[in-house]
């Protein structure tokens, strides 16, 4: 558990060229939610529902990291125990950005990923579409799926998000209009709270926040790391 915890979501990876959910161009605009992202969907849209993913993991292969991946990493090289990072992002970009796969939390799920739907085991396919690794689980036989939590399924991850929101002081919220998770509560369970979007969300009440950056994160962050920084120094 750790006294900071940095939670972001799709805006931290929009300047890096990968669509966001909500917005005007995102990802919502072109595919019905409960098509391919709905629990249940697998039974509906099989062949939908893979192709999506396939299609979102051909899409991340090329993109890199941006300034504010970057930055967040050596953070929490420099503080290995007092930072946690949590992200609702599903692409890579923070790992090709350095980041061990035992330093940061997907608490939605891993696009690089296949879980079985039977026993539960979990294959790292890269970029591949899922019929290229296995038509079905190379441990038990039973089908593969996109590891993704998709809305209405449980998301076991929460668990550690409950554990860090009641251990944290600091809360730094990046790139989330606050649709799926509540950061307005989690500003009020926390000392100081930083939220950085481009631009007010209905789902939001900054006034609840320490600080508010309306700003893309690759502009915001140097500011964001350095009140960090400072925080830890004066604990
Ligand atoms: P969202 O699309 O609902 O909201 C994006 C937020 O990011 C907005 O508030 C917007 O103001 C902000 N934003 C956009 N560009 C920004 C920038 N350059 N700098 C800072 N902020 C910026 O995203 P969400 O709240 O994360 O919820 C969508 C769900 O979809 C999440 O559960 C996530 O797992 C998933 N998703 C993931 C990815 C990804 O892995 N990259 C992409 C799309 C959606």
């Amino acid at each position: 558990m750790s006294k900071v915890l940095i939670l972001s979501g799709a805006g931290i990876s929009a300047e890096s060229g990968i669509s966001t959910f909500r917005e005007a161009d995102g990802l919502w605009e072109k595919h019905a939610i409960e098509d391919v992202c709905t629990a249940g969907c697998l039974d509906m849209n099989e062949e939908g529902t893979i192709k999506f993913y396939d299609a979102r993991r051909v899409d991340i292969e090329n993109k890199k990291p941006n300034y504010a991946h970057k930055v967040i990493v050596e953070l929490k090289q420099k503080y290995p125990h007092d930072i946690s990072i949590l992200t609702q992002n599903v692409d890579d970009l923070f790992e090709k950005a350095g980041m061990k796969e035992d330093e940061i939390v997907h608490l939605h799920g891993y696009l690089r990923e296949l879980r079985c739907r039977e026993c539960d085991e979990i294959f790292d396919i890269a970029y591949q579409n899922q019929d290229s690794f296995a038509h079905e689980c190379p441990s038990c036989g039973a089908k593969l799926r996109p590891n993704i939590v998709f809305f209405g399924e449980a998301a076991p991850k929460y668990q550690i998000l409950t554990q860090e929101l009641n251990s944290c002081k600091l809360i730094v919220i990046i790139g989330t209009s606050g649709n799926v998770l509540d950061v307005t509560y989690f500003a009020q369970l926390t000392d100081k709270s930083i939220l950085n979007n481009l631009e007010p969300s209905n789902a939001i009440d900054d006034s609840y926040f320490t600080k508010v950056y309306y700003a893309k994160a690759t502009e915001a962050i140097g500011e964001i790391a350095q009140y960090i920084e400072d925080f830890l120094e004066n604990e």
